[in-house]
């Protein structure tokens, strides 16, 4: 069975975390191999990252903490590192993140490369260590050259395996994992998949984060208007197509960003057999 893992991100408020139980309860049907936690710009949601990644432990399932350090310094991460250490965990996802706008660039990590190198140096093999990828190129990159170096390092300075940043176009990913291959890495580069359900939010997103929509995906979703069971039921059918190609092209995995909502998970999960 290939392995699958969902995302969350953590909730402000009791309702919030109460009806998130019900989410994850739902997905845990699945068997996941984890469940992930986001986490803040600046670590703004450290507490209730570290809380829901609790529960999730306490569910029984393997919680990852993503991570991320960009503005840190050693003495916060390493203690942050241990909290976690202690809770069980034993999987991050390690991030360079962004600081919110505003911040200067202080701190003692400038790159995911100098967190993943520091957990390695101070933790061994206590955690293992995911990073992100970007099978579009990150939207800071210098260039798309620089930024496949930039993530090849990044592994070889101690990663287990890669998460990618949602794409609609499964060409960029199996680019992407084939050029990194020939660069020498061989851990699992897990594709990241965004279920499409809210038209709005998916643009607002993409731009930010430099995820493509290819044009016709957001003609299409324009065309549709206010009429969100014809998005929610195009979108599935974009998703459940994207999903069978990257399983028949042979991926080590799916992880799903959930927007912590199981049900659109659970249709492309059910329609393609994961
Ligand atoms: P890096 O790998 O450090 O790369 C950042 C940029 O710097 C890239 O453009 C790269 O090319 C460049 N670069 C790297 N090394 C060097 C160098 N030595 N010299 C010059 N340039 C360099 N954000 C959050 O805030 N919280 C989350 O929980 C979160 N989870 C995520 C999960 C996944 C799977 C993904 C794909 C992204 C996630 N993000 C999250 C977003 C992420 O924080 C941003 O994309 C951030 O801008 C980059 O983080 P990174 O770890 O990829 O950075």
């Amino acid at each position: 069975m290939l392995p699958i893992s969902f995302e969350f991100f953590p909730t402000k408020t009791p309702e919030g975390a109460a009806n998130q139980r019900d989410v994850r309860k739902a997905l845990y049907a699945k068997k996941p191999e984890f469940c992930s936690v986001t986490f803040g710009a600046g670590g703004s949601t450290q507490v209730g990252t570290f809380s829901m990644t609790q529960e999730i432990l306490d569910e029984g399932v393997c919680a990852a903490s993503h991570f991320s350090c960009v503005g840190a310094t050693k003495a916060s991460v390493r203690d942050q590192l241990v909290t976690l250490k202690t809770m069980g965990v034993k999987r991050l996802v390690a991030l360079r993140g962004d600081l919110p706008s505003g911040y200067g660039a202080g701190g003692e990590f400038h790159y995911a490369i100098d967190l993943v190198t520091f957990i390695r140096a101070e933790f061994g093999e206590d955690f293992h260590i995911e990073v992100a990828a970007y099978p579009e190129v990150h939207p800071q990159a210098r260039n798309a050259q620089a930024d496949l170096q930039a993530f090849v390092d990044k592994v070889n300075a101690g990663a287990h395996s890669a998460i990618t940043q949602y794409f609609f176009n499964t060409d960029a990913y199996f680019r992407f994992v084939d050029d990194v291959y020939k660069m020498g890495i061989d851990v699992p580069v897990v594709p990241g998949i965004m279920p499409i359900t809210n038209s709005a939010q998916l643009m607002r997103f993409s731009d930010m984060c430099g995820a493509e929509i290819p044009r016709w995906i957001r003609l299409r979703l324009q065309g549709f208007g206010d009429d969100a069971a014809s998005i929610k039921a195009f979108g599935h059918d974009v998703i459940v197509d994207m999903v069978d190609q990257l399983k028949n092209g042979g991926v080590p995995g799916m992880h799903f960003y959930t927007m912590n909502k199981s049900a659109p998970v659970l249709a492309i999960c059910d329609e393609v057999g994961l």
